[in-house]
């Protein structure tokens, strides 16, 4: 079984590039991964599923069209596209899934999540996070009149922006304590996460046993992705296709 892993395409209009090379990755595995789990902040806001713009549109047929070709496709939510729900994973043909998510990769137990839950030094952010991830907040967002939901989107990314000014790089990467305690909490040999935007691959040794922290990387500037087999994982980038 071959398993494909992606995470912060911040898909938007916007960014018809970036579509495109996900659709360009798409072509190459088609038919030959049976697996696809998208990671979190595939898009980069979230209005509702009820306000599908082009792209979501676009996007939704090309996944549809993917996973027909014999493969299942699961979608996680990120900090950004937090409200993504069930009509449109369906729309997608894909499967919505909550983090922490455990699957077996390459022979080994792994964990999946977004990764903003462990930016835990980001205190206004972890505030923010409370706020939204809240289901009564969730569903009176929701059913305000779209303008609405556009302005807040607005305001809610100029005040990240404008909180990011203030936040040292440290600030924004995860915290080394929070890492552990995951590790400790689901006792898995592998944790796949993005959010960051640092991708890499990091060793752990916790109480003399060996574990795998991978972050996968964001695509503003190139794609990035990780394969997977019965044996072995690869964390690869590309660049857009001209
Ligand atoms: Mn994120």
């Amino acid at each position: 079984m071959r398993t494909l892993l992606i995470s912060d395409l911040h898909l938007e209009d916007q960014r018809p590039d970036i579509t495109r090379a996900f659709f360009y990755l798409l072509d190459q595995f088609q038919g030959a991964v049976e697996r696809l789990f998208i990671l979190g902040d595939f898009f980069e806001i979230w209005l509702g599923d009820d306000a599908l713009t082009p792209t979501a549109q676009q996007v939704a047929a090309r996944l549809q069209q993917f996973g027909d070709a014999g493969c299942s496709v699961f979608i996680m939510r990120g900090n950004r596209d937090f409200l993504l729900g069930e009509q449109f994973a369906e729309k997608c043909g894909a499967k919505l899934i909550d983090e922490p998510y455990f699957v077996e990769l390459a022979g080994r137990q792994c964990l999946l999540m977004h990764g903003d839950s462990l930016c835990t030094d980001d205190k206004l952010y972890m505030d923010f996070r409370k706020m939204v991830r809240n289901p009564a907040w969730q569903k009176e967002f929701l059913s305000k009149p779209l303008d609405e939901r556009i302005a807040f989107g607005k305001q809610a990314r100029n005040q990240s922006q404008e909180d990011a000014k203030d936040k040292t790089y440290e600030i924004l990467d995860v915290n080394q304590d929070e890492v552990l305690n995951v590790f400790r909490e689901h006792r898995v040999p592998l944790f796949i996460h993005g959010h960051t935007h640092r991708p890499d691959r990091h060793q752990i040794n916790i109480d003399k046993s060996n574990y795998e922290r991978i972050v996968l990387g964001d695509w503003h500037r190139q794609g990035w992705y990780l394969i997977a087999d019965e044996a072995e994982l690869e964390l690869r980038s590309f660049e857009f296709p001209g």
